[in-house]
């Protein structure tokens, strides 16, 4: 039996305060016993104070991007190094606003997947396909693709590591959600190629997330379907109750 999984992405969202008020709110909340793992990935500036708010509480933190270099003159970048330094146990690489708006290349999110690991850093994957893509059917073609090159020289031992979340970028943002018989037929379909890729161990394994407009309203019958093992959740993990709600559903 997989765990379920919920990570919230606050994209640039909370300064510090506000930060500090939201975790609080989701530890006093969640208790000791949450069936789910819970991962919260603040913006780098709230990284070391939140992550001294989750000691000694089962929630786990990450970041919301990194770079592949180990340091040097790369301005406005963050290493693994110091992701890691701040307490981060996850990263979210390949997130569609990254692709998109910040023009990032499979070749470059492999490479950072690669650092990732090797720094010991839990990449969070992200794939999807854009709207018109969809609307012509290449839905599977794109994230194929998207998992071949993203996951290009990496090792099954590596793969227990790897969180994939399939996030359709129509479904992001915008109140749209893929049903959930949309979602489990492209899950399934992200199982077989990691069993086809590495083994049918690693893809048994696999958590694959989905990710688009979750809500409290619609996780029970997203988080029900069976190659569903969680969700990477943005707009609703901003508010305590809504990401709660989502995680009590898991
Ligand atoms: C996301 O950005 O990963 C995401 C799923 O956002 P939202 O839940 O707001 O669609």
């Amino acid at each position: 039996m997989r765990k379920k999984v919920i990570a919230g992405n606050w994209k640039m969202n909370m300064n510090l305060h506000q930060s500090q008020k939201l975790v609080s709110e989701i530890i006093n909340g969640l208790g000791k016993d949450s069936k789910a793992e819970v991962i919260v990935c603040p913006p780098f500036t709230s990284l070391s104070e939140v992550s001294s708010l989750l000691k000694g509480t089962q929630i786990k933190l990450g970041a919301q991007n990194m770079y592949y270099e180990e340091s040097g003159a790369f301005t406005g970048e963050v290493s693994a190094d110091m992701l890691k330094s701040v307490g981060c146990e996850y990263v979210i690489l390949g997130h569609s606003e990254r692709r998109v708006i910040f023009n990032e290349p499979d070749e470059l999110i492999n490479k950072k997947i690669k650092t990732a690991l090797a720094k010991g850093l839990k990449p969070i994957f992200c794939v999807g396909e854009l709207l018109k893509q969809r609307e012509n059917g290449e839905t599977m073609q794109v994230v194929s693709r998207q998992i071949e090159k993203g996951l290009e020289g990496i090792t099954a031992q590596q793969m227990k590591n790897i969180i994939v979340a399939y996030e359709p970028v129509w479904a992001i943002g915008t109140g749209k959600t893929a049903t959930p018989q949309q979602a489990q037929e492209v899950h399934l379909f992200i199982r077989e190629l990691v069993a086809k890729k590495f083994s049918s161990l690693v893809a048994e394994n696999i958590i694959i997330q989905y990710g688009g407009s979750v809500k409290s309203e619609n996780a029970r019958e997203l988080l029900s379907q069976k190659d569903i093992d969680g969700a990477l959740v943005g707009g609703a993990c901003l508010k305590s109750e809504s990401f709660l709600g989502i995680i009590a559903a898991a």
